[in-house]
């Protein structure tokens, strides 16, 4: 399959490529800049659910309708898209991704759907050839679990760092495990990190050493930060220049990553000041191509020393805005990091980790409550979840009335006793639908049946009870793509083909829902995206097949035709 990026071609030729010859009609009230029509499309707005064309002007959407009432729209210089009938709907909007992860996870080596270790080391091998001495050669996306064959020399299930030692000698190796909680380091990095044998572990982290002392090579949560900050030193000896530029083609890799996925829109979580900094010139400079919107991730003194950067409303035409903050409140199920209420049911005694002060959490509330700002809390355990509306309560119960619209990122496994206290402050639940089937192997393991039944990515239980649900995949931790989250989100079903607790699948109405209004609502952006209706930005997808109607297997079939953000093509697959 032949696909065509050509959202960089000059404009004059973007406008040949859809152009038919069309007539004018004599009561044209307004010409429009394109027009989409013998479609089916999906508005995801109650009051028109479904229409055969729509006109676009000045980037929005200027009627919705009939293809004979379309035809009053369609002047000489009018691109046509004729949609021969396929499927219509407003873009994607990514709801909890990683922007610059995924660009970094895009311009350096993915580990993603490697076979085994030897394919990694021979993917070492071949970038170090392309590498000066002393450049780091960095990864990310490798699962121990999903080598085949395992390693033959191995130390639980991780092979030791002589065989990456041996293709890098003299460039330091850094690669991140997919969920990002461990890395896999080479002995130059071990030693420009100054780690020994007889280095101590940090608090929370774990330099993996065999039977014998030896060091594997794996450093798992804190103990990464021991490789990390000898890597940060190196990338400070490049200047801001250097720095930035890479930063930019990053984006811009994972622009066009979300593009041919049919993502128009992206909420990041998670980025520094000098990120904000960086993407507020590139869409003054009109640079960017699809709409991004940050969450900032700091501490509460630098948040109040930052205060004056709050907030970025609409910068470069609708493709920045900046106005929220993400805090993480614990780990992982997978790492046993998630903060359960119960210990594990596959680890006595253990009830995972509470990553961020209970007392700043509450004075970066207070500090976003202050200033009009979204907050943003990563919650996974049940323990967590449960802190969490205690603090967002305690805030909100001083003005209840606002409109506040704060979420909890995740909310993965809640006690059912939670539920209701999400709707009773109004607190939207921020899911991924992909972390469900991904997740379902091992969840049963770590919560019993019980505890999995009951509070496990348990959509409707949400839904029934009046909850906000929006969607994402927590890019680069799953790949970035709307279609296989969909199918997650309403099938719930695993790569075996079993269902995981399938009464909590969502509808396709419900999913599709998720992913575009509840995504803008969970952002305040409901009134300019979402769903396509006159006003709002002509943010468009054209998909092969029908979302609503087609056979379940088929959905995980379906190719992005046509990706297109503020009436502009700027994504063409096959048609
Ligand atoms: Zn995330």
């Amino acid at each position: 399959m032949k696909k065509l990026i050509i959202s960089y071609l000059p404009a004059v030729f973007l406008f040949f490529l859809g152009c038919n010859a069309a007539t004018k009609s004599a009561d044209t009230a307004e010409t429009a800049e394109l027009v989409i029509n013998n479609a089916k499309v999906y508005t995801v707005n109650k009051n028109q659910p479904e229409a055969e064309a729509l006109a676009v002007k000045d980037g929005k959407i200027i009627f919705i309708g009939s293809n004979n009432d379309a035809k009053k729209y369609i002047g000489d210089k009018t691109e046509v898209i004729d949609a021969r009938g396929q499927f219509v709907m407003p873009g994607f909007i990514e709801g909890h991704g990683h922007i610059h992860g995924l660009g970094f996870s895009l311009t350096n080596l993915n580990l993603m759907n490697v076979k085994n270790w030897d394919e990694i080391v021979a993917m070492v091998a071949d970038a170090v050839k392309k590498a000066k001495p002393g450049d780091w050669i960095i990864g990310r996306g490798w699962h121990q679990e999903k080598w085949n064959p395992a390693p033959a020399k191995n130390y639980l299930g991780y092979p030791y760092h002589e065989e990456l030692d041996k293709v890098s000698p003299n460039n330091p190796v850094y690669l991140s495990h997919a969920s990002g909680h461990s890395a896999y380091v080479n002995a130059k990095a071990l030693e420009l990190a100054g780690i020994t044998s007889s280095t101590k572990n940090p608090s929370g982290g774990d330099i993996v050493k065999d039977e014998n002392g030896l060091i594997v090579g794996v450093l798992a949560e804190t103990a990464q930060g021991l490789v990390s900050r000898a890597y940060g030193a190196w990338v400070n000896q490049q200047s801001i220049e250097a720095q930035k530029a890479k930063w930019a083609e990053s984006i811009r890799l994972a622009e066009e990553d979300c593009l041919k996925k049919g993502v128009t829109s992206f909420q990041d979580a998670g980025s520094s000041f000098e990120q904000v900094q960086w993407m507020k010139e590139l869409a003054q400079q009109g640079k960017l191509n699809i709409r991004h919107w940050l969450m900032v991730r700091d501490n509460n003194a630098a948040l109040r020393s930052h205060a004056n950067v709050f907030p970025i409303l609409n910068e470069g035409n609708g493709f920045l805005t900046v106005k929220a903050v993400k805090v993480s409140l614990d780990g992982a199920l997978g790492s046993y990091g998630a903060w359960l209420l119960e210990p594990y049911s596959d680890r006595a005694g253990w009830v995972g980790n509470n990553t961020f002060n209970i007392d700043s959490l509450k004075a970066i509330a207070d500090f976003c409550w202050q200033n009009n700002l979204q907050l943003c809390v990563h919650a996974i355990g049940d323990r967590a979840n449960r802190e969490l509306i205690n603090i967002y309560a305690g805030q909100i119960a001083k003005e209840k009335n606002k409109d506040h619209r704060w979420r909890v990122e995740h909310a993965q496994h809640v006690n059912p006793t939670e539920i209701p206290r999400f709707k009773e402050w109004n607190v939207i639940a921020s899911m991924q639908g992909i972390h469900c089937t991904s997740d379902a192997p091992f969840v049963p393991k770590r919560l019993g049946a019980r505890r999995s039944e009951e509070g496990a990515y348990v959509w409707q239980s949400f839904l029934k009870a009046g909850v906000v649900i929006n969607n994402g995949t927590d890019t680069p931790v799953e790949d970035e793509d709307p279609i296989a989250n969909f199918y997650a989100s309403v099938t719930r079903k695993l790569k075996d083909g079993s269902e995981f607790y399938p009464a909590q699948k969502m509808t396709r109405e419900q999913a599709l829902y998720s992913y575009t209004m509840a995504n803008a609502f969970a952002a305040f952006q409901e009134k300019e995206k979402g769903s396509l209706e006159v006003g709002k930005y002509a943010d468009i997808v054209i998909l092969s097949n029908n979302l609503m109607t087609c056979k379940d297997e088929e959905i995980k079939k379906t190719r992005v035709v046509t990706t297109i953000v503020g009436g502009k093509v700027k994504y063409k697959g096959q048609f």
